[in-house]
């Protein structure tokens, strides 16, 4: 009988990586595979924004210990992802937007979300290099972003460091329940693991379908665009069109164009299409918050798939009716709070209680109307 392992953990993006991480940091003999690289999906693409004004309310407090986890990944993660802990406004422009903007900043404030409402003039103080047309502002000073595209180089190092079996470029075909334990089908053989973690993105609903498990999960293309390095032009993370949109520069220069109106694509083939009159939309709208973007040249534009459930809440827990069989995904702005929320479920798996709820699917799998919308 080959090898078994405490823990498989199918999927390295954020999620993860985070569980095997802290599951191997407590005792336990973790595997994880990954298809491609570490974190070369959505973790590795994304927008980088660590913020409480684009997170689901319900996830406002974990959202902040993750932001806590974040500032202080150093001490962790070991390694860097270059955070930038600075103040974050969300503008509206327009009555309406200001209104809706007021509504959903007070949502966040009474979860726990230091958001105040400040007047155009004043979230000119905070941010110089805007256009003085906001009417108003959400602010916020825990805010910040990362430098995503290094996630994967640093949890790469500090799996390697915990002891967990890293298989990259190693995608499973598929997990059958044999003898107590459970046998995943990978590229490099058959591997067998005493418990399991789906943690595939957007792609967990084909990994739930290996154990019979029906999860319809919506997938979102968001588009991004990257301009060349430019002269200091703003200090803050700024958000526009209540937080669909968000931009910032990076400490060497470049600015970052994240969310607006979305690209197309086919989560099952993995093709992703730009759309260049949204991409110039998205751009449009960045220039007129931060006028002096009119100058740069875009230098980079493309697109990654996000998961999101029928309510729009994260799918972490473990999975109604097979034991030992776990799924970590579908978290909402999950690179600010994926590594909390993951290491919730790591506690969970290794029989501690978590600090705050998990978010259990039984919910998603009865009939639709039936389930909570919290
Ligand atoms: C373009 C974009 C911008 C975003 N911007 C932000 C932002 O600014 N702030 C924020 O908080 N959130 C943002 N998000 C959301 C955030 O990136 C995601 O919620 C989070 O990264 C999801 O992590 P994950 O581990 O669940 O999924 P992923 O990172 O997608 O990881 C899933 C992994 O599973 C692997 N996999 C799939 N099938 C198999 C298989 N059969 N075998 C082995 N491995 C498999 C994939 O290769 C992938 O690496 C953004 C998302 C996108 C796409």
């Amino acid at each position: 009988m080959s090898h078994i392992h405490d823990l498989g953990v199918i999927g390295g993006g954020v999620h993860g990586a985070t569980v095997a991480l802290f599951a191997a940091r407590g005792g336990m003999d973790v595997a994880l595979f990954e298809r491609g690289p570490l974190c070369r999906e959505a973790s590795g693409v994304n927008a980088g924004t660590l913020t409480m004004q684009m997170t689901r309310v319900a996830l406002i407090p974990y959202a902040l210990e993750a932001h806590a986890m974040w500032a202080s990944a150093g001490d962790w993660l070991g390694h860097d992802v270059g955070v930038v802990v600075c103040d974050g406004l969300s503008l509206a422009f327009t009555p309406a937007e200001a209104e809706l903007l007021t509504f959903r900043a007070g949502k966040r404030r009474e979860a726990g979300a230091p958001i105040e409402i400040v007047s155009g003039a004043r979230a000119k103080e905070i941010e110089p290099g805007l256009s003085g047309q906001a009417l108003i502002a959400g602010h916020c000073k825990v805010d910040g972003f990362a430098n995503a595209y290094l996630t994967g180089l640093a949890f790469r190092a500090a799996l390697i460091e915990a002891g967990v079996s890293l298989h990259e470029n190693c995608p499973v075909a598929g997990v059958e329940r044999e003898d107590g334990a459970f046998a995943i089908r990978t590229s490099q053989g058959v591997k067998r693991v005493r418990r399991i973690v789906l943690a595939g993105g957007v792609w967990i609903e084909p990994m739930l379908a290996w154990l019979g498990i029906s999860l319809p999960i919506k997938t979102l293309i968001n588009q991004l665009s990257v301009s060349e390095r430019i002269a200091p032009v703003m200090r803050t993370v700024v958000g526009i069109a209540n937080g669909l949109l968000s931009l910032k520069q990076y400490p060497h220069g470049t600015v970052v164009i994240g969310g607006g109106w979305q690209a197309v694509g086919d989560r099952e083939r993995g093709g992703v299409e730009l759309l260049p009159e949204r991409l110039i939309g998205n751009m449009r709208l960045a220039c007129h918050a931060i006028p002096a973007l009119r100058q740069a040249r875009m230098a980079r534009a493309w697109a990654g798939l996000e998961a999101e459930t029928r309510d729009a809440l994260p799918a972490v827990g473990p999975l109604p009716g097979i034991a030992d069989a776990y799924v970590c995904g579908s978290v909402h702005s999950g690179y600010t709070s994926g590594p909390y929320i993951a290491r919730l479920l790591a506690e969970h798996i290794l029989d501690r209680e978590p600090a705050m709820p998990l978010f259990p699917i039984d919910r998603l799998l009865a009939p639709e109307g039936a389930g909570t919308t919290a």
